[in-house]
This record gives structure tokens, sequence and C-alpha cells, in this order.
């Protein structure tokens, strides 16, 4: 089963040799296309009785023909009878300088918004202007001219069509907007992997730049366990648990033929700094909402706000350098375990943790930190890393996490939390650490699930793919893990 994975590439544009003129046109590109972006939500959202539908379950979907019927005129059709010479919104008479592709590009991006619950309201302003847009592989071309060829210092340059009309006797013509990269070598590693699907045209307001992001369509390499890697098919299998904690981010188990856990086995991942800066921000973030709040209470005029939304940009970026820190950890520490075993991991999913901790009596300190963590954001990178390293996307799995963390890993029965970090189990008298109980207990939730199967089929918790249970016989000789110890 191949899956395509989608990559990113942020690429600079180099904007201090950009000439005003092409500034302008890069803001006029992106702005036009706003407005008429803004004009489609309000046109479905007027019509959504005759032009939206509701699937199954709940979701919105518009209908794209009925929606053009309203706003766009077909002139040129060769048979008469079926043009359409007026229409109640006639886009082509309100934007005479767009074409009828760019047309139905806007149209793409209002319905995936009005489709993801963005509506036009009274009170609130239209969409900010934009600052980014997206342009499909037909409409841009990536060119590298060698040395010899180009007298510039630029070796890359991006060539877009310009979708604003130059009108040059009397006919419209679309110019080419030429604007250099700076590709480095890593830029042109990345773009061999893939194929460019679109570009994306982006203004990044803190530094006032122009920036191009493409998007690469990436086939994943071959399997980790091809057959033509050696002795890849003798190797004994394997089921590493991974239970996503709150002060250690995650913990791991890894169940293997052998029948006891050794040191080998257990794996913590944490990145050491992470709780201190984490720690500091917060404080800093308190400190300045309750500043605000009493100048606010007393009627004074500050600028704190501002402040805050700068902090918790800051904080939100300086976050996700951790998570990459972190899924690089657990990643490097899985590939090394392939190496040994035919390997199969299992990660929790505690969203019914969250859920369900929410509703007991616990300290708001403690619930804030659950929430700290984006799961599922760490999840699908986890996941998307693993694919790009050729793991067949079986061997990734998410199951429900639901009570793993409150049950003995020998006897399994409920235990008891002494302190934090720890679990006892009255019943067989045996103290072990939660995350690892956790981990251990996702894992053999995983096998349970094999050996008394509800059907023929494995259904992952995060994605709901379904994989038949043919792909898992190699498990099967991990028997032993079911049985109490
Ligand atoms: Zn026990």
């Amino acid at each position: 089963m191949v899956e395509d994975v989608v990559k990113t590439l942020k690429v600079r544009i180099k904007n201090e040799v950009l000439t005003t003129r092409k500034k302008e046109k890069l803001r006029k590109i992106t702005g036009r296309d706003t407005r008429i972006i803004e004009k489609y939500v309000r046109i479905i959202h007027h019509n959504r009785r005759k032009i939206c539908t509701k699937t199954k379950n709940g979701k919105i979907r518009v209908h794209r023909g009925k929606l053009d019927e309203l706003t766009l005129t077909t002139s040129r059709l060769k048979r008469v009878e079926e043009r359409r010479e007026t229409v109640l919104h006639d886009f082509k008479k309100m934007f005479p300088y767009c074409s009828h592709n760019e047309f139905q590009e806007c149209r793409d991006i209002a319905v995936q918004l009005y489709e993801q619950g963005y509506r036009p309201s009274p009170t609130r302003l239209p969409i900010k202007r934009a600052r980014r847009q997206l342009i499909n592989a037909k409409r841009f071309v990536l060119v590298h001219l060698p040395k010899e060829k180009n007298n510039t210092l630029t070796r890359w340059w991006v060539g877009i069509r310009d979708s604003l009309d130059t009108w040059r006797r009397n006919t419209p013509y679309h110019q080419k907007l030429w604007l250099p990269l700076e590709m480095s070598t890593f830029h042109q590693k990345e773009l061999k992997k893939g194929r460019v699907k679109s570009l994306e045209l982006r203004y990044k307001r803190s530094t006032r730049e122009w920036w191009v992001y493409f998007q690469l369509k990436v086939l994943p390499p071959p399997s980790f366990y091809s057959p033509e890697k050696e002795n890849s098919s003798s190797l004994p299998p394997a089921v590493l648990g991974i239970d996503l904690g709150i002060n250690i981010p995650a913990a791991g188990v890894l169940l293997t033929p052998k029948k006891k856990l050794t040191n080998k086995e257990i794996k913590f991942w944490y990145t050491k700094q992470w709780n201190r800066v984490n720690h500091r921000y917060k404080l800093k973030l308190s400190r300045l909402q309750r500043k605000a709040a009493l100048n606010d209470q007393s009627g004074k005029k500050h600028q704190i706000y501002r402040f805050l939304g700068l902090l918790r940009r800051r904080y939100k970026n300086v976050k996700r350098v951790y998570i990459h820190q972190f899924i690089n950890n657990v990643v490097q520490t899985i590939e090394t375990y392939a190496q040994r075993y035919d390997l199969f991991v299992v990660v929790g999913y505690p969203k019914h943790i969250r859920e369900e901790k929410g509703k007991r009596k616990i300290t708001r300190k403690f619930r804030r930190k659950l929430h700290q963590w984006n799961f599922s954001l760490v999840l699908a990178l986890l996941h998307r890393a693993l694919i790009l390293r050729g793991f067949e996307p079986h061997r990734i799995l998410t199951i429900e996490e639901k009570g793993t963390s409150s049950h003995c890993t020998r006897c399994g029965r409920k235990v008891i939390r002494p302190v934090r970090g720890l679990v006892h189990c009255p019943s067989c008298n045996y103290t072990f650490h939660s995350d690892l109980t956790g981990a251990m207990n996702i894992a053999r939730k995983f096998l349970g699930e094999l050996f008394r199967p509800r059907g023929n089929t494995i259904t992952d918790y995060l994605t709901g793919q379904k994989y038949s249970l043919t792909h898992f016989t190699v498990c099967l000789g991990l028997s032993h893990w079911l049985q109490s110890q």
C-alpha cells in the first residue's frame, strides 16, 4: 500500500532585489483574490438553502456546479442552448480583469472556507487582506539558470503567470512575473525528492518579506522491511507501546519474544530544557494577563495586549521547535529498534483521558497541563515522520488509551497511586512506574485485539483506517505477554 505524503518547502524570495513594481504586482495578485473569495462566501451563505447539502455526519457540502450557475456566464460554449447569458451575480462584470480559471480557483478556496465553518457576518470585518495565494502547477514554472546563461547572481527563478491582464493591441495577455529565489543546497535536495504540486505566495508581516511555499508530493521510500534487505524476514516480532504523558512527554515499552523486561526495552523521551522554558513562558504570560486585567479594571489606557499577542506567538513558535525535537528523538529510537525487530508501534490516543479527568475533581493547574501538548499534532507528525522513513502505515497504529494506566501490568486488577508517577497494586503487591504501566498496557491491549478480534480488521483510532489481521500474523508469537505474570 503506497501512501502519498505532501511536504511543504519554504523558500525565501530575494526581497531586497525585488523591484517596487514587482512587489506591487504581488500585493495586487494576492489582494484582489481576497475580495473575490469574500464575495463568493457571501453568495454561498445567502443561497445556502439551494446549493448546500448536509452529509450523514453533519458536514456541509457546497455544490460547485450550482454555485457556478449563479455566478458565471458561459457565452463561449459551442452549443447555443447550453450557454448561460445572464446570471444573478455576474462575476465577470464585477471583476472584468479575471479569467474563468481564476474564478474557479477562488471558488474552490471559498467553498473550502465555507465547508470548514467560515461564515460572513455583518458585524465582523471581511477576511483580512490575504497575504497568501495558492497557485497550481500549471500556472508557474521553476527554472534553474546555469552561470553561463545568466548574468545575474540568482540561479533559481520562479515564473508566475500574472493573473492580472496586461493589455496590448486591444487583447489581454498574461505576463510572467519572475521572482528570484534564495535556494540553498538543502532546498535543491528536497526538490529532487518529489514532484511540485502547487506553490503558495505568502507575505510574512513580521519581517515584511515575501516567501514561496512549494507543495511537494513525495513518494515514500521503499519499505523498511523490504525483502532485499538481508535477513529482514527472520527478525523476531516486537510491539512498542508508547504512552504520551504530562511531565515526561512519552514513555515506551518494547514487548519482545523474551519473557522479561530489561532496561533495554524501556525508554523515556524527554527534553530537559522544555519544562524550564515552558514554565518561564507560562509565568510571563500569566503575569502580563493579570497586569492587563488590573489596568482594565481601573480604566487605564495601556498596550499590554499587544505584548501579550507577541509573547503568545513566540511561545507557540518555541513550542513547535521542541515538539519537532521530541519527534526526532522518538523516531531515532524507533529506527534502532526496527533494525533488530519486526517492529509495530502502538500509540495510545489520550482523548478519553482528557474528558474523564475533566469530570473528576482535579486541580486547575493539572488540567491546564493536560492540554498543553497538542496530542493529535504530535501523533500526526510522528506518523508522517515514520512513513517518510519507509515504515508501512499499518506498523504505526493509534488505539484508545482508556483505562490503560489504571490497571496492574501483572495481574490486571485496578491499581492505586500512592505518589504521583508510581502505581501500586494492592492485590499482588507490585509497584511500577505509572507511564510505563500505561505504555505496556497499550501494547498489550493491541495484542489482545489481535487474539480476540472483533471482525477481520484492526482500526487505527486517529485516521479511522482499517487494516486486515493478516498484516499482524507475526505478532502472534508474543502471546505470553497476555498472560498474567
Ligand atoms: Zn497486580
